[in-house]
């Protein structure tokens, strides 16, 4: 059984990708080929913003909003606890610095009133300017943007959503990728939106912002990239990366991210009595980059995970360590009493296979381990 079933996605899909990375050969434009800007703007208008803006990969999409505002040394921007490192690593990339904020332990994504504490301490210390808010829309679950905006507007904070894993997600019908000043995304493979390599984009609707996003995202170009007006990075999606996108994203709108919310009920239904299945709050609607389920404790998490993994069921911890603790972040203090419900989560949390291929009989098998493994315990 696969974690996220690629080579399923390919072979239905065969011919569509074979053509499409064929057409690139063929034309040879292999940078900045017709395919990207097609793709940008399909992706703008499936999110809904104005501008999207396609780069690297996601952290070097978030290192360029950054750029873009300006986020220097002596500015706070605050991020979940509970995330991938890129979150944490591009404040600290450009010199700021990040301020941690412990998660809501049902959607695991930032809370919202502890955000709003770490804001009036850091007002209050009087030593970082508070400049950002970093929300991640964890496992495809989007943050709470509308007490986040609230927030932002109140202490006069910019808004970056980490779309990283959320491309898909919605809150009310408003997409995923479209909250906040600037938004980013990953085609990282296993991603709900994947590419064959790395890529990454950034969404807005602020005109001024895209531009000088476009310019930094090639050494900062003025007229063209033989003028360069200011310090920029080489940041681009490649023409092939492009077309396999144009192809997953047809079939990530006709089927796809309905398969994964088929598959989060099928889950639901046979787990609900048995573990703490994922909470989706009214309204929400998640594009399950992750099925993750919460154990009793770290013990009972291990032991399954190695039980999945005896009966050849990949299961993954996402994630192992709260950002406060990697070593990279030593040289910042922290109370762990301000990180409670991240430190739990990291002891209890195990992500299921999750994608649009998996069928009844591999849920069934899935559920009928767990099942087994915590009645027996
Ligand atoms: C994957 C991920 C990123 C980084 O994306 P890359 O394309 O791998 O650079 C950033 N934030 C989150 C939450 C992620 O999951």
């Amino acid at each position: 059984m696969e974690f996220r079933d690629l080579k399923a996605q390919y072979q239905k899909y065969k011919t569509e990708f074979d053509t499409a990375i064929q057409n690139v050969l063929i034309n040879a434009n292999f940078i900045g080929g017709k395919e990207v800007a097609e793709l940008e703007e399909q992706l703008a208008g499936y999110v809904g913003v104005k501008h999207c803006i396609s780069c690297a990969n996601g952290t070097e999409a978030m290192t360029l909003v950054m750029m873009a505002w300006g986020i220097k040394a002596g500015d706070a921007v605050f991020i979940p606890d509970f995330t991938f490192f890129s979150t944490g690593e591009i404040v600290s990339f450009v010199g700021a610095t990040p301020v941690f904020v412990d998660v809501n332990r049902d959607t695991f994504n930032i809370d919202t009133v502890k955000l709003e504490k770490a804001i009036q301490q850091v007002v209050a210390e009087g030593r970082l300017q508070p400049k950002a808010i970093i929300p991640v829309d964890l496992f495809g679950l989007p943050a709470n943007f509308p007490e986040i905006d609230r927030i932002a507007k109140k202490y006069n904070l910019m808004v970056l959503e980490d779309g990283a894993q959320g491309f898909g997600g919605a809150i009310q019908g408003q997409r995923a990728c479209s909250f906040g000043d600037a938004a980013t995304t990953s085609f990282f493979p296993a991603k709900p939106l994947g590419c064959y390599g790395d890529g990454g984009a950034i969404f807005t609707n602020d005109d001024e912002a895209a531009r000088l996003l476009h310019s930094l995202k090639v050494h900062g170009k003025g007229d063209d990239k033989y003028d360069n007006i200011r310090i920029g990075v080489n940041s681009r999606l490649d023409t092939i990366q492009a077309g396999i996108l144009q192809v997953k994203l047809r079939a990530f709108i006709e089927h796809e991210l309905e398969d994964v919310n088929r598959v989060y009920h099928m889950y639901n239904e046979q787990l609900q009595d048995t573990v703490e299945i994922p909470v989706i709050p009214d309204g929400f609607y998640s594009s399950f980059a992750q099925y993750t389920i919460k154990l009793k404790d770290k013990h009972q998490r291990d032991g399954l995970q190695a039980k999945l993994k005896e009966q050849g069921i990949p299961a993954m911890v996402y994630y192992t360590k709260p950002m406060h603790r990697q070593q990279a972040f030593a040289d910042l203090a922290f109370s762990e009493q301000d990180f409670i419900v991240t430190n739990e989560l990291c002891n209890i949390v195990l992500s299921l296979p999750m994608h649009p291929y998996l069928r009844q009989e591999d849920i069934d098998r899935v559920c009928a381990v767990i099942r087994a493994y915590c009645y027996a315990e």
